[in-house]
């Protein structure tokens, strides 16, 4: 995990949508068949909030894998949440 990661967590926070890839090995208590919905608290269902994390980080969704920890939709993520 890239540091500035650590204690974020950002980008997992925003209510909506991920399009899962096919042949996910996403279990299904995170995951309907082809996505992965909002939770009701707003956050991606997989997100942990009490310590920031991934609970499927190893078989994260690809769009996730290929998130640009400080890009343009990191950075506006951390503004966002965080304020900075
Ligand atoms: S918002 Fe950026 S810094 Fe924070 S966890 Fe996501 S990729 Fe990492
Ligand atoms: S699957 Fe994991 S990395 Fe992707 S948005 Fe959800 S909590 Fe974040």
């Amino acid at each position: 995990m890239n540091s500035l990661c650590e204690d974020c967590g950002a980008c997992c926070q925003f209510n909506g949508h991920i399009e899962l890839d096919a042949g996910h090995h996403i279990p299904d208590q995170f995951a309907t068949a082809d996505r992965l919905d909002g939770a009701p608290e707003g956050h991606c269902p997989a997100y942990n909030p009490a310590n920031k994390l991934c609970r499927i980080y190893e078989i994260r969704p690809l769009v996730c894998q290929q998130f640009v920890v400080d890009g343009a939709a990191c950075n506006y993520a951390r503004g966002v949440v965080y304020g900075s």
